[in-house]
């Protein structure tokens, strides 16, 4: 449909508790025009491997996930298809936290270093509007905290656990990523 801009941190819209897409409109022109966007300006980006609805100012819980590669900047992962979540729900079923360092295609050319729990079950609605449940664990259950955090109005930097593991990503790439030689 149309590569949408992106907003970045400071628009209000990013701040905002995003309202369920009613379901009885799942299918619809608006929802398949949304869908489209989303996929095309995540396609964008080259890079991201998720985007949440207020990323483009779409106040509706509406998120995508794709993971097309196993290696991505954030180091080996299982690839993941390209995904529709519509309403999504977390159930944390282990508390137990591991870190990563995420960015955030509305926090451009950072990273922050940020610990979740590394065990979730996603209860959401596909594209069709069929109820579907996915168990997810390491950094998977990362990347979905993340994209379905935009959806209740937070940023990846209000998780950080400590703001001296918050970067840029030139640096963060110079000082903080692992070598692998
Ligand atoms: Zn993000």
């Amino acid at each position: 449909m149309a590569i949408k801009e992106i907003i970045r941190m400071g628009h209000p819209t990013l701040r905002e508790v995003a309202q369920p897409f009613p379901l009885q409109e799942i299918g619809s022109e608006k929802f398949n025009n949304l869908v489209t966007d989303l996929k095309d300006t995540l396609e964008a980006t080259g890079n991201g491997i998720g985007l949440a609805a207020p990323q483009i100012d779409v106040g509706f819980r509406v998120a995508v996930i794709n993971i097309p590669n196993p290696t991505t900047r954030y180091g080996p992962v299982t690839p993941l298809p390209f995904t529709v979540f519509v309403n999504p729900e977390i159930t944390v079923i282990n508390e137990q936290t591991e870190g990563y360092w995420e960015g955030c295609l509305s926090v451009p050319n950072m990273m922050g270093y940020v610990e979740r729990p590394q065990q979730i079950r996603v209860d959401y609605f596909d594209r069709t509007g069929s109820a579907q449940t996915i168990e997810l664990d390491g950094f998977l259950a990362t990347v979905f905290q993340h994209e379905f955090d935009h959806l209740d109005g937070f940023l990846y930097v209000d998780r950080l656990k400590d703001t001296r593991l918050f970067s840029f990503d030139t640096e963060y790439a110079h000082y903080h990523l692992p070598k692998t030689e």
